[in-house]
């Protein structure tokens, strides 16, 4: 059986090649998207030597009394340079004049009519924002391949992009079967369970900045997968299925993948939850195949799909935080599988939830994340340093 980092290695091969070319988008829409291209500098920032205070702009060296010649606000530009014993009201962001060597704060000062005189002493260049300081007009300032959260957004702005070239969104069908699945909404007859892996994996995968098309939810028959398959592949960068890839004579989702001609590259993870996780590919499509038990699917999109889709999106395969802590604890599990827990964690200190069978979905929500118990480990005791992996 494969090792989760063998099995993440070729998942992330799978997503080596780039997806469609690049899209131009508005700013405001570029949120949790990555650049294609870097963007550069287009002027000097700040633009000009601004002041950093409201006070007063005063020739440096210069004399304890001035008058008063001008007043300067934001947005408007003095362009006449300072003469002998002259200074400037000045606010904020408002350019410097020409023969200004520092600005004085108003609170450092005493104004009697034209006149100010100042209390301090004044150091040269004081409170002046040099022009040029931030970045310089060429200079690529956010490297291709950057996520733009909210910082990264502003800053594109400060830099005057009103659009963006960012990598396209990896577009991800969402294929599941299960005869015993019902959509929520609906009442459950005999013998019946929701459909809630669907609604997670979608939120899941809009969480990773992909776009996803959630397929009604197909019954346990080879052929019908099998015909689903077939169109996903052609409308989509990565399908996930869920359900149906376990050993039951009942699980068709590999069998109808070969029949299509797809190839299975792993099937199996020396892990748990998550045990029965499959990667295929489908023409050029790759394929995640992932376990029907709740617990199990989310985890394993967790653990391979959020990695693959940041790679798929241009980035370099990011998956989820992880932070190492301290057991609060004992965990008693020795486990032959590398084990992930869902867990809590309060003040650095981390402890793994009683109950942790696949099926109980709600620990997953109630879960900070999931601490990691190593292939092999003996009895980990109280006080033991863990990885602990976060929901993002
Ligand atoms: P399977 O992999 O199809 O054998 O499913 C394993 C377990 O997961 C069974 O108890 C299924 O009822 C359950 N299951 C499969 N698909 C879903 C789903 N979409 N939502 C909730 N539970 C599911
Ligand atoms: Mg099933």
């Amino acid at each position: 059986m494969l090792s989760v980092e063998e099995a993440l290695q070729r998942v992330l091969a799978a997503g080596a090649s780039p997806l469609r070319a690049a899209e131009e988008v508005e700013l405001p829409l570029s949120l949790g998207r990555r650049l294609a291209a870097p963007l550069i500098a287009q002027e000097d920032q700040p633009p000009f030597h601004a002041s950093a205070m409201d006070g007063y702009a005063v020739p440096w060296p210069g004399t304890d009394r001035l008058r008063v010649t001008r007043e300067i606000g934001a947005g408007e530009l003095s362009d006449v340079s300072l003469g002998q014993g002259e200074c400037a009201r000045i606010f904020t962001g408002a350019p410097v004049p020409p023969g200004a060597g520092a600005v004085v704060p108003q609170e450092q000062t005493e104004r009697d009519g034209e006149v100010v005189r100042i209390t301090a002493a004044v150091e040269p260049g004081q409170h002046i924002r040099p022009s040029g300081e931030h970045c310089r007009s060429g200079e690529p300032v956010l490297a291709a391949g950057t996520l733009l959260g909210p910082a990264q957004l502003g800053l594109a702005a400060l830099l005057g992009y009103a659009r963006v070239s960012l990598h396209s969104r990896p577009r991800v069908a969402l294929l599941g079967s299960g005869d015993e699945l019902v959509e929520p909404g609906i009442a459950l007859g005999p013998a019946q369970i929701r459909n809630s892996n669907a609604y997670a994996l979608e939120a899941q995968v809009a969480a990773c900045g992909g776009v996803a098309t959630r397929w009604p939810n197909l019954p346990d028959q080879l052929d019908r997968i099998a015909e689903a398959l077939a169109q996903a592949a052609e409308q989509s960068d990565l399908i996930i299925c869920c359900g149906g890839v376990s050993v039951g004579e009942r699980d068709f989702m590999r069998a109808a993948l070969e029949s299509l001609g797809g190839e299975i590259d792993f099937w199996r993870v020396a892990m748990q939850p998550g045990k029965p996780v499959a990667l295929a590919r489908l023409g050029t499509t790759p394929v995640l195949l992932l376990p029907g038990n709740p617990v199990s699917c989310f985890v394993t999109f967790e653990l391979f799909a959020r990695p693959l889709l940041d790679r798929l999106a241009g980035g370099p395969g990011r998956g989820l935080t992880s932070q190492s802590l301290t057991l609060s604890e004992a965990v008693r599990r020795k486990p032959a599988l590398r084990q992930f827990l869902r867990c809590r964690v309060d003040q650095a200190r981390v402890t793994a939830f009683p109950a942790q069978s696949s099926h109980l979905f709600r620990g997953v929500a109630e879960s900070d994340g999931l601490l990691v118990v190593p292939e092999g480990s003996g009895e980990l005791a109280a006080g033991h340093q863990v990885d602990v992996l976060f929901w993002s």
